[in-house]
């Protein structure tokens, strides 16, 4: 539970836990100015403090020894991240330093904040929609410049505002359809020809957000590859060829690589999480047993697998098999150990696989700009949009088309030749429901709750 009690003064230690050469401590509150003043000593002293401006001094303990050497600014109501007056301590970054300086703030009055609640009094405030405060979290957790891209226009209310206009659309309609309803005797006629085309703009739109969810996805989670094949196949070779280096164990031994390995990197703008999985083979003892059910787990959930197999040896049974079991998944089709005398060809996969193929050496490196190439070009099939207006959240998605088929069953509804005009406004209304929802016009506190708790503390 997060919700806060309104009036309080709450404080956090705002930069990463670690050594570095600065740290920030920030309060946000009605005590944060008082506070301030009881522990900070300006080098010259000064009366009144001006906002948004840096001050140097020191940071005392209650028996007035010096802490550190700080920067401190106070920035006063209401130009300010929380609209709250909002002080900075900027310190030194060390465990003890900043453990004590919050320390000596808390003991003044200030209450620890909560993960996230310095945005989520962003939200209270009206400074940010609630899709702008998801969007704050999206900037911090951005791993690529595409992802950041997107996380940015969120922040500045591209999908709110996109949201908002067909909230107001939808209003409209259902305006027109309670005027009618409520008052039959003023003669409002309802055309279902006319409100149907009204309802048809809002629901197509709703449709192509939606369906950029899947992009939006990948953008800011990453896609998920997973690396498959039967030991001695190349798959940890690979993965540090990939990577340009040399974290997963290669041996000639099948079956050392029991556990999942997993490592991200960059590839045309899009984050790949590479997950190296044990073989999919018998297991002959329990961890073995342990990696190829993980395996198997990863297997499931990848947006793309790459499998592999050595060209070097004849076709396996094995091969034709996991292929065959992969034949409606994402699996694009390596031939490794190109660089030895072949003794498998694509053809002789073909039959079990109608997957696309590329030949490769993972030990000399030849044929990686094709298979980089071809992964990018499986992953972006239809192009990935960065303009902003992408969903990139579940639970925006989920509301989406919750929305998206109350106006298709509204639609519906027009088409009989009497329509029902109640149900018709009803699913208008669940439609404004579920995108008031999304941008927090019509949030409970749990829905929050499980928003905010996601930030780390201090943001
Ligand atoms: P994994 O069990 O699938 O992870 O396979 P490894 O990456 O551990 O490789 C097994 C063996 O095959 C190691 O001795 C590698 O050096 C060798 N190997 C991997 N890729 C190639 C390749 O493209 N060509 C050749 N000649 N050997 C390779």
């Amino acid at each position: 539970m997060i919700w806060p009690e309104a009036g309080d003064t709450i404080a956090a230690i705002s930069t990463p836990p670690g050594e570095a050469g600065i740290g920030i401590v920030r309060l946000s509150g009605p005590e944060a100015e008082p506070i301030a003043r009881r522990l900070f000593r300006p080098r010259r002293p000064r009366g009144h403090w001006q906002s948004h401006r840096l001050y140097l001094g020191h940071f005392l303990d209650s028996q007035g020894h010096v802490l550190d050497e700080v920067l401190l600014t106070l920035m006063r109501a209401p130009h300010t991240y929380t609209r709250e007056d909002v002080v900075e301590i900027h310190c030194h970054s060390g465990p003890a330093v900043m453990k004590a300086i919050l320390g000596e703030v808390l003991a003044r009055g200030a209450r620890l904040a909560k993960p996230g609640e310095f945005t989520l009094r962003a939200f209270l405030s009206g400074r940010l929609d609630l899709s702008q405060a998801e969007g704050v979290l999206e900037v911090i957790k951005a791993r690529t410049e595409a992802s950041l891209r997107v996380a940015q226009a969120h922040l500045a209310g591209g999908l709110g505002r996109r949201l908002g206009e067909l909230y107001m659309a939808l209003l409209g309609v259902l305006a027109q359809l309670e005027a009618a309803l409520d008052f039959p005797e003023e003669g409002a006629e309802l055309s279902p020809k006319a409100l149907m085309e009204q309802l048809a703009g809002p629901h197509i739109e709703l449709e192509q957000l939606l369906a950029t969810y899947r992009q939006g996805r990948l953008l800011r989670e990453g896609v998920r590859v997973v690396l498959a094949g039967r030991p001695n196949v190349g798959k940890s070779s690979l993965l540090n060829r990939l990577l340009d280096a040399d974290r997963a164990i290669v041996t000639d031994i099948p079956g050392t690589t029991r556990d999942v390995i997993e490592e991200t990197l960059e590839l045309g703008g899009l984050a790949l999480c590479l997950a190296d999985t044990a073989g999919l083979r018998e297991a002959r003892d329990r961890v073995e047993e342990l990696g190829v059910a993980r395996s198997r787990e990863r297997l499931a959930q990848a947006d793309l697998i790459l499998y592999l197999v050595d060209v070097s040896e004849p076709p396996s049974p094995e091969d034709a098999r996991t292929l065959e079991e992969l034949a409606d998944r994402p699996v694009l089709l390596v031939m490794n150990k190109m660089d030895l005398p072949p003794q498998l060809h694509a053809q002789d996969l073909g039959r079990f696989s109608p997957h696309p193929v590329v030949a490769i050496s993972a030990l000399t490196g030849q044929g990686l700009k094709d298979l980089e190439e071809a992964i990018a070009n499986l992953v972006l099939a239809g192009g990935v949009r960065t303009d902003g207006e992408m969903v990139t959240q579940a639970r925006h998605a989920e509301l989406l088309a919750r929305a998206g088929e109350a106006l298709g069953q509204g639609r519906e509804l027009l088409e009989q030749a009497e329509p029902p005009w109640e149900l018709v406004a009803l699913e208008v209304k669940e439609a404004l429901l579920a995108l008031g929802k999304i941008t927090g016009e019509e949030v409970g506190e749990d829905i929050l709750d499980r928003i905010f708790e996601q930030f780390c503390i201090g943001k």
